[in-house]
C-alpha cells in the first residue's frame, strides 16, 4: 500500500511542490484509498473543482477531502474558504479529511484521516483575509487546528511509512458513527463538548471538569439552555456510545488512551 509516489513521468509538466503533492497524492489515493465508512476497497475521485470533496465511496458515497504535504503538517492544516468550512459544517456535509505526508522523496510517511462528525466550528480558525491588492482581495481561507480535534477521531492509516490494518482503521471510524446518526444540532453539540474534554489532560476527567466547558459551550451554542443537565445527559450518551466509561460517582474516563 506504501508505495513510492516516484513517477516521475507524471511530475514532469509541474513545476511546484504543491502541484506535484497535489498530482501524486491523488494518485496515490486512487492506487490505495479505500472507504472507511464502508468495506468498500476503492474510492472514486469527484468531478474537477467539487466544493470540499476530491473523493468518494462508490458504494456508501462517503466524501472525503485530501490534503498532502511535503513534511508534517503540524497542528494546522491549510484548508479552503472559512464561509464555505462553516456552512459545510453547520449543514452536516464536512468530508472526511485524509491528511497525506510525504518525504522529499515523494515516499507517502504518514496518513491520517479526519473524521467527519468531529470537525467542529471550534476547530477551525479564519486567516487573514487577503490583502486589497490581491487577486481575491477579501477572500478569508482558514486553518484547522488538529490538536482541538479528538484524538478519537485521528486515525492513522500509514505510520511511519507503513500502511495500517484496514479492519482497525474502520473499527476506529465506526466508533464516531453514533455522530453521524444524531440530528446536527445534537452532533455539533455533542461533538464540541467531546473535542472539549478531550483538551483535558490524560484520560481521565470530573463533572467538575465537564462543567468547566459551561461558557465556551453557551458561547458557541447560543440556542441550548440548560448547560448543565445537558452536560450530564451527554457524558450518558458518550458512555453508551462506548466513548467513555464511568470510573465512580463524577468521575470518568475515556477509553482509547489518548
Ligand atoms: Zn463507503
Amino acid at each position: 500500500m506504501t508505495d513510492n509516489l516516484q513517477n516521475s513521468y507524471l511530475l514532469d509538466h509541474y513545476k511546484s511542490n504543491s502541484q506535484k503533492a497535489r498530482i501524486m497524492s491523488e494518485a496515490w489515493v486512487l492506487k490505495n484509498g479505500y472507504c472507511l465508512a464502508c468495506a468498500t476497497e476503492c474510492l472514486a475521485p469527484t468531478i474537477a473543482n467539487t466544493r470540499t470533496k476530491d473523493f468518494f465511496c462508490p458504494t456508501c458515497h462517503h466524501g472525503y477531502e485530501l490534503k498532502s504535504k511535503q513534511g508534517s503538517f503540524g497542528t494546522r492544516v491549510v484548508d479552503g474558504a472559512y464561509s464555505a468550512m462553516i456552512a459545510s459544517i453547520r449543514n452536516g456535509r464536512t468530508p472526511t479529511f485524509l491528511l497525506m505526508e510525504f518525504s522529499p522523496g515523494w515516499f507517502v510517511k504518514g496518513l491520517t484521516a479526519i473524521h467527519h462528525s468531529l470537525i467542529t466550528q471550534d476547530c477551525i480558525i479564519a486567516r487573514k483575509p487577503l490583502g486589497p491588492l490581491a487577486r481575491r482581495a477579501g477572500w478569508t481561507g482558514c486553518n484547522i487546528v488538529l490538536p482541538s480535534i479528538a484524538v478519537e477521531g485521528r486515525i492513522p492509516l500509514v505510520t511511519n511509512g507503513k500502511a495500517n490494518e484496514r479492519a482497525i482503521a474502520r473499527n476506529a471510524f465506526a466508533r464516531l458513527q453514533f455522530l453521524d446518526k444524531l440530528p446536527a444540532n445534537r452532533r455539533t453539540w455533542l461533538a464540541t463538548f467531546m473535542n472539549l474534554l478531550r483538551g483535558l489532560p490524560g484520560d481521565n476527567f470530573s463533572l467538575q471538569d465537564a462543567y468547566g466547558f459551561e461558557q465556551i459551550l453557551a458561547s458557541l451554542y447560543p440556542e441550548n439552555n440548560n448547560i448543565r443537565p445537558k452536560i450530564r445527559q451527554q457524558l450518558q450518551v458518550l458512555r453508551d456510545a462506548g466513548v467513555l466509561r464511568f470510573v465512580s460517582r463524577g468521575n470518568y474516563q475515556f477509553i482509547v488512551k489518548g
